[in-house]
């Protein structure tokens, strides 16, 4: 596995080298790629339970590597309830296939927080396209649960965040290798040093029975 770019919705150029979200589908057929399948908040409906069997069916694919986006959005999609019932039901499923959460989380972190203590799930949760502050972020770690910054981030976070623990992402915007060059100016570093990193780290993030 060598994916540089945790968050992405387009195929790359280099096949293998990010995670792509896919939605509930279709996969699509191009060989060497990774993909994330999930019900994204904004796309929960009451008919949900119609999509989870879909997921459940893409899930099966050893391609689909991780569980999303899903979450939680205080700003836009339906009622918390329903955004809840979703989200903890794709919990269920990460947890079935032993396969990691990508989590899209606007303006609720205490809901993730909350259930993560409360479901207490084994596999590790990502927020991506994190632009909270250091302490935010230290919050999420305390319980377990990763970030990835993209172009838009708060760089006193993408500073102070341990190596172990950097994921970076375009979320489909612009190349990754300029994620890249801008984390390695402000970490005081080189960009091979960056690549080198996150790729350890997406590589024990998602790597199929860690
Ligand atoms: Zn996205």
């Amino acid at each position: 596995m060598n994916i540089l770019d945790i968050h992405t919705h387009v195929l790359p150029e280099e096949p293998g080298s990010a995670l792509v979200c896919i939605g509930c589908g279709p996969l699509p057929r191009e060989e060497g790629h990774w993909f994330c399948a999930g019900l994204h908040p904004w796309d929960v409906t009451e008919g949900f339970d119609n999509q989870l069997n879909v997921l459940e069916k893409l899930l099966a694919n050893p391609q689909v590597v991780a569980v999303g986006e899903c979450g939680f959005d205080a700003l836009k999609g339906p009622s918390y309830e329903l955004q809840e019932q979703a989200f903890v039901s794709q919990v269920q499923l990460s947890e079935q296939f032993r396969k990691p959460m990508i989590l899209h989380v606007v303006r609720d972190f205490d809901s993730v927080i909350r259930l993560r203590k409360q479901l207490k799930p084994t596999q590790p949760w990502l927020i991506h396209g994190f632009r909270g502050g250091p302490e935010q972020m230290n919050q999420l770690y305390a319980q377990g649960i990763l970030v990835s910054f993209g172009l838009k981030h708060n760089p006193e976070s993408l500073k102070a965040v341990p190596s172990e623990r950097l994921f970076l992402e375009t979320d489909g915007v612009g190349p990754i290798s300029q994620v890249i060059s801008d984390a390695a100016t402000l970490r005081v570093t080189s960009p091979e040093t960056i690549q080198y990193q996150i790729t350890q780290n997406t590589t024990q993030l998602l790597s199929p029975g860690s």
